[in-house]
């Protein structure tokens, strides 16, 4: 494409590719509106619209058992639905009752023990508003307008590479079954169902409530190193990972074309001796149409994602703004990084949508699968917009993403919504997994449901012994979601 063809493209769209959402998206002809006299619902991919039986918005513990009770009367099951982030119908299916936990959001901190009982709606951004300036949160997603509930359902990770991911921070949780009674489950308290529950997408029981464990709001000094991707694994053993001081990290993989999955840049928080006076407040993201534009523009093609990355590289570190001080020295407090509700994700663009994709993969074998990575992508023509690195470990819950210490490869795609970008992203995502599959790795499962029962059961073996475990603890199967709609009768039946 002509640079002077883009820039007519870049001025005839700007307003579009910069402006908030305006109302639900348009994903329609692959995901047309539904034709339901009812309620419909669908996720932040905008694909899965999905006609339902009622919501029920969750404010006290009565209103869940109550939910069960009308939903058993009526011979409908039952969802449990988050801030719908999860790509695939995770939160909710046809014909169900779902209950909405946004509005089941207490919580109470006690600052002795550095523990958070915190309802299960409550979003990561309510809980640092609530902990800052002292305390913050210790295991999370990137980013935080995702609940409790949802984060736990999926055993969500992030950027602390010591931490792990939020289920090892659970030091317990109250759980209601669908027969109306409440466990305390814990590693010593029903661990069974403890490990169902973590990263149980929502098939055991609600979540009411969990105690999380919390840590400081220590200052950090940020970094940036930029390398070439296969120097990334002996960097990380070598420099971060026996050295206590780095809090936070996380590598971005170039998505411009010159350096296309080769050139990756590792941001460091490393926590400072001395301490800071005073910790600014922590605020709402700036320059949100700023951003969005960028991001936007960068699907266009490789004139503006050669932008990107450049602004990436060169401009960003200018305009890191240093809430806590040193302004070009770049002092940080833990929350500030972490308080990001990415609105410039959010757009009206219509015909497109944003899907994320993960892949976890041995930590040896990091280089092969990103080669991999780039042939796949490269050959199926992807619109590849990001492509972080996380450090995941080995997680203990029943259905792990990770039985061993393993990289997270974390790709955020751009598709069409015409009837082309569906099967191109489904054939894309097969491939992607096959190739997860031959390096030893796994794939993450709050996305889209394009995998076969075939590539689910080879990824996690530990899939039919799940999946049979709702005969102990849900024996009418009244929780259910479009996932194990989907795949359960498929493993089951085999
Ligand atoms: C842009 C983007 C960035 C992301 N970044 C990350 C990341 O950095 N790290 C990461 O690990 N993941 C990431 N994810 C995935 C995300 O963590 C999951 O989709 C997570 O489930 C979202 O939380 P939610 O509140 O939206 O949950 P929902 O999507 O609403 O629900 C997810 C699952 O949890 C269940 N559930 C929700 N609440 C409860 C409850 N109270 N009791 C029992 N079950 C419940 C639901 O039934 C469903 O199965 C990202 C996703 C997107 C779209």
């Amino acid at each position: 494409m002509g640079i002077s063809f883009v820039a007519v493209i870049l001025l005839w769209h700007a307003w579009d590719y910069a402006a908030d959402p305006s109302g639900d998206k348009d994903c329609s002809p692959a995901a047309p509106p539904v034709a339901a006299s009812g309620p419909t619902i669908n996720d932040v991919s905008c694909l899965n619209p999905t006609p339902i039986d009622s919501v029920v918005s969750v404010r006290e513990v009565e209103d869940i058992r109550q939910a069960f009770a009308v939903a058993r009367a009526r011979g409908v099951k039952v969802s449990i639905a988050g801030a719908r982030h999860s790509q695939g119908g995770q939160a909710f299916a046809a014909r169900n009752v779902v209950l909405d936990m946004r509005a089941f959001n207490r919580m109470t901190l006690d600052e002795s023990t550095r523990v958070l009982t915190v309802q299960s709606g409550a979003t990561w951004h309510d809980i640092q508003n609530r902990l800052h300036p002292r305390f913050a949160v210790k295991a999370m997603q990137s980013t935080d307008v995702f609940t409790v509930g949802g984060s736990i359902s999926v055993n969500a990770h992030g950027m602390d590479h010591q931490a792990g991911s939020v289920g090892r921070t659970v030091r317990a949780m109250r759980v209601m079954l669908p027969d109306g009674s409440m466990h305390t489950v814990s590693r010593e308290q029903e661990p069974e169902l403890f490990r169902l529950v973590v990263g149980g997408y929502g098939l055991f029981g609600v979540i009411l409530d969990a105690d999380i464990e919390v840590t400081d709001n220590a200052v950090y000094r940020s970094g940036r190193e930029i390398m070439d991707y296969r120097s990334f694994p002996a960097f990380f053993t070598d420099r971060i990972l026996h050295d206590q001081t780095y809090r936070l990290m996380y590598g971005h993989l170039s998505t411009a074309p010159q350096s296309y999955l080769r050139e990756m840049l590792v941001y460091t928080y490393q926590q400072m001796r001395t301490a800071v006076a005073t910790i600014p407040p922590v605020g709402d993201v700036s320059g949100v149409r700023l951003r969005r534009l960028v991001f936007n523009l960068s699907k266009l093609g490789s004139v503006s994602m050669r932008m990107k990355w450049w602004a990436e590289k060169h401009l960003e570190p200018r305009l890191e703004s240093c809430p806590a001080g040193e302004s070009d020295g770049g002092l940080v407090s833990r929350n500030h990084p972490m308080h990001d509700s990415v609105p410039y994700l959010m757009n009206r663009l219509a015909g497109e949508t944003d899907i994320l994709q993960e892949y976890f993969i041995p930590r040896e074998r990091f280089e092969e699968f990103i080669d991999g990575l780039r042939r796949i992508t490269l050959a199926n023509r992807a619109n590849l917009l990001n492509a972080s690195v996380r450090v995941v470990h080995r997680e203990d819950n029943f259905l792990s993403y990770a039985p061993e210490d393993m990289f997270a490869i974390v790709l955020y795609l751009n598709q069409t919504t015409d009837e082309r970008g569906n099967p191109r992203m489904a054939q894309l995502t097969r491939e992607l997994i096959d190739l997860t599959a031959k390096t030893g790795g796994r794939f993450f499962l709050p996305y889209q449901l394009h995998y076969t029962a075939a590539q689910l059961r080879r990824a996690y073996p530990e899939i039919d012994a799940f999946f049979r475990a709702k005969d102990k603890y849900d024996p009418g199967h009244v929780l259910t979601n479009t996932f194990y709609n989907k795949y359960g009768p498929l493993i089951l039946a085999q």
